[in-house]
């Protein structure tokens, strides 16, 4: 039965079932309480209608129950009738209460019902994931938007409670320690984490977690819902990235601005400078943000050039058109300098004020000034030029003049062809042109022979005995010269090395053999042409030879005159030994004359006469090698013997004088280079020079040889106890025919002096502070002492 059917056929039984029990119970007269059937009425209603029918259906029952009294009892009421009638209506009424209640029960139950699925629908028709957790933080709903997201069975999820399997590993430890303080305490969660969806990907998703108060449970319990902010995220992140670029090319921007060497401006529509770059600071010392405030950046400019620029300027801003402007700007240091500025206009947008200067300054003073310098050099130099150009053709004249007519001798040779080959042998690496030349002869035959004689003067052709300049300008140029090629390399060292002149002596080769000696110059001049010209020195060197001549006369001369110096030397020198001798041959003859003749005596004087002898040999001998200028006898030379010798010679002077002779040598001295007739003559001529001085002399009388080695030499030292020099004359001792004695002759330190230093040492006098004077000369060891 359709529910259309059923109501008006509920409510047609229960009229008629409450009319049959009116009728009943308004008839009959029964002893029970027929009206409780109206019961049965109130369920029929009840079934079929709603509580206000059932109300009504109650009344309508209560009115019939009492009707049906009234008609039946009114006349002999009796209180067991109205008790019955009066339970009736009560129970009627009860019923009818408890009937509407469940109505009103079922209507709330209903309606219950309908929210509940309602809730459910809404939240599972939602796009995002929502969920319900305990006071613990864990998940007891998730609403069907948890599948469709993250493709996982919400049921098995919340069995197993593996929420947390679908974030990303990365986003966990930040999740759980949100999510753990939140819980404790009772605050809201609010992150962003990245959430695995179905197909694999993980979507960046805003979890909003809220905590409630539940009546129902009478609990703090959290409300969630995961919301998919994917797109934003990554617009953000995007956005930021995009962010960070622009941040990064702006600071490229500047650095690059502030790195060029120009000023770099920008300026709006109406020319105010909105940007500097830092050169501008650096250049004018101003600061950009005082200038960009003031827009007084004109007043840098000199004011000669002020006007003029501000022109350009305005010009240009008001037809948006570039600029260009060349003024003077004031620099940091006060000093102005030339610049050069140029702007265009950018066009930023559509409209015409959607548009930016942009624009450079940069430094020309040093263009502009050398310019300048340039253009007054240029005047100068042409006028210059001009005076030279009259002075050349001048010059020029008188050259030619007096290189055809001059009684000097030129001559002009060609190298540029020779300078080539020099190119080429330098860019060998060649740098010692006449060690290669050595070393490469034919190479410098070749290179010779690329000089050519351009041009010779008359003069220079008369030099050398040619009739006409052309015979000697066809002559090969090195044949010109007894050392032509030589002469030549040098011509060639000059370019090679860079020289501009040179000069010389050279012996010309002229015609049929002339020698001509010549003191030549040569000067480079341009395009590879030698200029060399020459002086005759025939007339000098004829002049040297006969200057060489009466040298050599003189000489002779001299050593003539010297003649008779030596010979008076030779007699000081003989002196000696002959006295010696003679006196050795009194002794002797009287030793012979004796009744026992002294043999061994006479032996003794006989030798010593021989060595005498022998001594003046020696000496006649040296003289004569002097006088004709012959080496002497030099050779390695016992100093240490020669000087006992030399005592031995002497003793008879020595003895007759009382004067003691020491001869002291350490150890034994090397052999030295000398010659010994000559080192013995020194030795007598100290030693009885010594005797000389000490003759008058009381007290001590003593000479003493020393000999000292050095290093490489021995030192001679002879010693007296005599009265030492007199300052005066230790300047002039060695001066020929200096002499104090009366009987001098002033030769005896002059022969010693010579002598030691022909020997390569040099005689030396001082006097001793104990007093007495000392000679003494080095001399060199006849072989190299080893150390
Ligand atoms: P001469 O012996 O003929 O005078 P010398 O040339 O040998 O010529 O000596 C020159 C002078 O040097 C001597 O006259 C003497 O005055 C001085 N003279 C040389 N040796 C000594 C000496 N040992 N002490 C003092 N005077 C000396």
């Amino acid at each position: 039965m359709t529910e259309r059917l059923r109501r008006p056929l509920f409510l047609a039984v229960a009229t008629a079932l409450a009319a049959l029990v009116f009728w009943i119970d308004s008839i009959a007269e029964y002893e029970s309480s027929v009206a409780i059937l109206y019961l049965a009425v109130l369920v029929l209603v009840s079934a079929a209608g709603n509580g206000k029918e059932v109300t009504r259906a109650a009344q309508g029952c209560v009115a019939l129950a009492v009707l049906a009294w009234v008609v039946v009892h009114l006349d002999s009421p009796t209180p067991a009738s109205v008790l019955r009638c009066l339970f009736a209506c009560i129970a009627i009424g009860v019923t009818a209460a408890l009937l509407v209640s469940r109505k009103r029960l079922e209507a709330t139950q209903r309606d219950l019902e309908r929210s509940r699925a309602e809730v459910d629908l809404f939240a599972n028709s939602v796009p995002y994931v929502l969920w319900r957790s305990n006071p613990r933080g864990e998940i007891e709903y998730l609403n069907a938007s948890w599948t469709t997201v993250t493709g996982l069975d919400r049921l098995t999820v919340l069995e197993g409670q593996r929420y947390n399997d679908v974030v990303h590993p990365d986003d966990i430890p930040v999740l759980n320690e949100t999510v753990s303080a939140a819980v404790a305490n009772r605050t809201v969660t609010n992150l962003k984490v990245r959430i695995r969806q179905a197909d694999g990907s993980y979507r960046w998703m805003q979890i909003y977690d809220n905590p409630a108060y539940s009546p129902l449970t009478d609990q703090v319990e959290r409300f969630g819902g995961l919301s998919d902010v994917h797109d934003e995220v990554v617009a953000k992140q995007q956005l930021q990235l995009v962010r960070d670029e622009l941040e990064i090319s702006r600071t490229d921007l500047v650095n690059f601005t502030d790195s060029v060497p120009q000023i770099l401006w920008r300026a709006d529509p109406e020319g105010r400078i909105d940007f500097y770059n830092r050169r501008y600071t650096e250049i004018t010392g101003r600061d950009v943000q005082a200038t960009i405030e003031r827009q007084d950046h004109a007043d840098d400019i000199h004011p000669d050039d002020r006007e003029r620029f501000s022109q350009v300027w305005r010009d240009a801003i008001f037809g948006r058109t570039e600029m260009r402007a060349t003024y003077r700007l004031r620099h940091a240091t006060g000093e102005y300098r030339w610049m050069s500025l140029v702007g265009r206009p950018i066009r930023l947008g559509e409209t015409p004020d959607e548009i930016r200067y942009y624009g450079g300054v940069s430094d020309i003073h040093d263009e502009v000034t050398s310019h300048q310098k340039v253009k007054e050099l240029n005047e100068t130099l042409e006028q210059r030029v001009a005076e030279r150009t009259s002075e050349l053709m001048l010059t020029e004249q008188r050259y030619a003049g007096l290189f055809d007519v001059s009684n000097m001798t030129f001559a002009e040779m060609d190298f540029s062809e020779a300078e080539k080959m020099l190119d080429a042998i330098k860019d060998r690496g060649v740098t010692d042109l006449r060690a290669y030349m050595a070393a490469n002869p034919d190479e410098l035959a070749r290179t010779l022979g690329a000089i050519r004689t351009t041009r010779v003067n008359e003069a220079l052709a008369r030099l050398m005995g040619y009739e006409s300049v052309a015979d000697l300008v066809a002559n090969p140029p090195t044949q010109n010269a007894e050392d032509g090629a030589e002469v030549l390399l040098r011509q060639l060292e000059m370019y090679f090395h860079g020289i501009h002149h040179i000069d010389g002596r050279t012996v010309l080769v002229g015609k049929a053999g002339r020698r001509i000696p010549v003191y030549f110059t040569v000067t480079r001049l341009s395009d590879g042409l030698h200029l060399s010209s020459h002086l005759d020195l025939s007339e000098q060197e004829r002049i040297e030879q006969m200057r060489q001549a009466a040298q050599a006369e003189m000489a002779r001369a001299n050593r003539i005159a010297t003649v008779g110096a030596f010979s008076a030397s030779i007699a000081h020198e003989l002196n000696q030994p002959i006295t010696s001798m003679v006196f050795d041959a009194r002794t002797g003859i009287r030793m012979i004359a004796r009744e026992a003749p002294d043999i061994e005596g006479v032996d003794r004087i006989l030798q010593r006469m021989e060595k005498n002898a022998q001594r003046v040999a020696g000496i006649v001998q040296r003289t004569r090698e002097n006088l004709v200028g012959r080496r002497r006898a030099v050779g390695a030379t016992d100093l240490h013997r020669l000087a006992l010798e030399t005592r031995d010679l002497i003793d008879h002077d020595l003895k007759r004088a009382d004067v003691e002779l020491d001869v002291v040598c350490a150890k034994t001295v090397p052999a030295i280079m000398g010659d010994p007739v000559e080192l013995q003559q020194v030795f007598v001529n100290l030693v009885n020079n010594a005797i000389d001085a000490m003759r008058d002399q009381h007290g001590a009388r003593r000479v003493t040889i020393e000999l000292i080695a050095k290093d490489t030499s021995v030192e001679v030292r002879v010693s007296d106890t005599g009265p030492g020099i007199p300052e005066e004359f230790i300047q002039k001792l060695f001066e020929p025919f200096f002499t104090t004695k009366a009987t001098g002759i002033g030769m005896g330190l002059e022969i010693c002096r010579s002598a030691v230093a022909a020997m390569g040492g040099q005689l030396t006098v001082a006097n001793l502070p104990q007093g007495g004077a000392r000679f003494a000369f080095d001399l060199p060891f006849a072989v190299e002492r080893r150390a």
